[in-house]
């Protein structure tokens, strides 16, 4: 495998209020009600490249929170009577800002939590400005439906804002994961709340600052910083809350679910997987192994990303020997280095689990092909992309969402076996599948327990599409109108025909 050295730490001031992180000046104090908020405390955030701290960030708890759902109730009426046109064309500013904004954000989020520079810089922030654009496009198009005549009564159904909406997010993708919410939420006219992941908090302070500028008014979007029991569990457990979207693992979802069922708040959860890649013997073999190796870009998490392939018998030896092949010629280093593949892992923590993973999936008959452990050139957080067979059914391996660079390989006979091993999970929040029949595609995507489906493509998302997960993926769907039903309360007011004085 290629390598490259992770460089020195860039130069990080870690004192005070304000933390330069690769030339960008990031404040560390949450954002409440339009102002910077310090707390007594602080946490230190550290970097996957090379484990130093980059930033001491002001540790949230119930205070803060409860200081700021209290703005973003008292922003809440304003902003909610606000014209939809008045609202879209200041998240239209934001999306501006965030544009103007790209270099800035790529390199802090790069080596915040350790993602690829290149895939921000092309893809991710871009993306997190479209999600501002496209629903503020959206909610101007959509919010005001035409009335209906049901048996002579005139019926009008509006999307009223709700109120307050929380969101707290994941480290794998935080400006993403949380500005895929906050766009349709404040277009729809609610005011937010945001609780950054503690392993990556720093680009959700530079979005406070893009809102500012663009004129959105103070209280209308707030930031909280903090751990996840300290900062999260509160916000959670709100009475102020009116919605609540949590994006992160199963366990803590369990968590957040009981404290907002105390205040009845609706919930919307995108949560992890275990997702199947099926590749049928029909399928071309040169995309099926492109797919697979793609699988491994970053450092492997991405709650979408396919942890088991499943692979026609008469096709899985050659398959398993390219992709082995093609995933040891990755480039594993720096990811501020525009040709690396495959990054470091954002934690020590999550670096034991994937050393754990594998040790037990070992011990569970399973063989380890490609990598299996530590990349010892690199050293730090660098685990090698690692690709497991052999591993007995219904064993941890094959079950257990993994969130790191290790993907197993099964075979099958049949459609329908293949059918019934990619749905043996609890998990259903994607699956891709490579196939040259198109009758078969259809079959199979039908048959398939999961919210997304790709067919003979990967990562292929539309921001007007439904997307969330079946079983222990989430509950509800989020993307387009889904977005509006969820951070909206839909009312239908019935005029009737008689009873007008004129
Ligand atoms: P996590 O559940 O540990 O943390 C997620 C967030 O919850 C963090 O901000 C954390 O501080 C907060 N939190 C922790 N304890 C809390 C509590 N008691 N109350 C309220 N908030 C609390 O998840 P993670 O390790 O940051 O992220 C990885 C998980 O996220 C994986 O399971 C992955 O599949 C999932 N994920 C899902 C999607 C999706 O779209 N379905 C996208 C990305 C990641």
């Amino acid at each position: 495998m290629t390598q490259h050295a992770p460089g020195a730490s860039s130069a990080a001031d870690a004192s005070g209020d304000v933390a330069v992180v690769e030339g960008v000046e990031v404040d560390t104090r949450h954002w409440i009600g339009g102002r910077r908020v310090s707390s007594a405390t602080t946490f230190d955030d550290l970097s996957p490249i090379d484990e130093s701290v980059i930033a001491r960030v002001h540790a949230g708890g119930a205070d803060e929170v409860n200081l700021a759902v209290t703005a973003a109730r008292a922003a809440f009426p304003a902003w909610a009577a606000l014209p939809v046109a008045e609202r879209s064309a200041i998240l239209r500013r934001v999306a501006d800002g965030v544009e103007a904004r790209v270099e800035e954000l790529s390199r802090v989020e790069t080596r915040d939590n350790g993602s690829l520079i290149r895939s921000h810089r092309r893809g991710v922030m871009p993306r997190v400005a479209m999600n501002f654009r496209f629903f503020a496009d959206y909610a101007e198009e959509q919010l005001g439906h035409p009335d209906m005549e049901v048996r002579g009564h005139r019926e009008r159904v509006t999307y009223d804002p709700a109120g307050v909406v929380a969101i707290i997010t994941p480290w794998n993708a935080p400006l993403m994961l949380a500005t895929w919410r906050i766009g349709p939420a404040l277009a729809a006219g609610n005011t937010v709340v945001l609780k950054p992941p503690e392993w990556a908090p720093l680009t959700a302070s530079l979005l406070a600052d893009i809102m500012a500028e663009a004129g959105v008014p103070d209280g209308v979007f707030n930031v909280v910083q903090g751990l996840g029991a300290d900062a999260g569990a509160p916000l959670t457990a709100h009475p102020g809350l009116s919605r609540l979207a949590f994006t992160g693992s199963v366990p803590t979802a369990s968590l957040v679910a009981a404290a907002a069922a105390r205040n009845v708040v609706p919930l919307s959860f995108e949560l992890g997987g275990k997702s199947p890649y099926v590749v049928f013997g029909d399928a071309d073999l040169d995309l099926a192994v492109d797919l697979a190796v793609e699988q491994f870009d970053n450092a492997g998490p991405g709650c979408l990303k396919a942890a088991r392939m499943l692979v026609h018998s008469s096709l899985v030896e050659e398959f398993t020997e390219r992709v082995v092949a093609k995933a040891s010629r990755l480039t594993q280093g720096d990811p501020r280095d525009d040709d690396t593949d495959v990054a470091a892992l954002i934690h020590r923590r999550q670096f034991d689990q994937m050393v754990g993973f594998v040790e037990r999936a070992k011990a569970d008959g399973a063989r380890v092909l490609l990598g299996g452990g530590p990349n010892a050139d690199l050293g730090g957080l660098y685990f090698q992309p690692t690709i497991i067979v052999d591993a007995p059914p219904g064993s941890e391996i094959l079950t257990e969402e993994v969130f790191g660079p290790i993907t197993t390989i099964e075979s099958f006979d049949s459609e329908e076996e293949a059918v019934a091993l990619a749905n043996d999970t609890r998990f259903g929040l994607a699956a891709t599948l490579a196939t040259g029949n198109p009758d078969r595609a259809e079959r199979v995507s039908a048959a398939l327990d999961a919210g997304t489906v790709w067919v003979n493509c990967f990562f292929v998302r539309d921001l007007g599409a439904p997307f969330g997960g079946n079983g222990r993926s989430g509950i509800g769907r989020e993307g387009g109108i889904w977005s509006f039903d969820f951070y909206t309360d839909i009312k239908n007011s019935v005029f009737s025909p008689t009873g007008w004085k004129e």
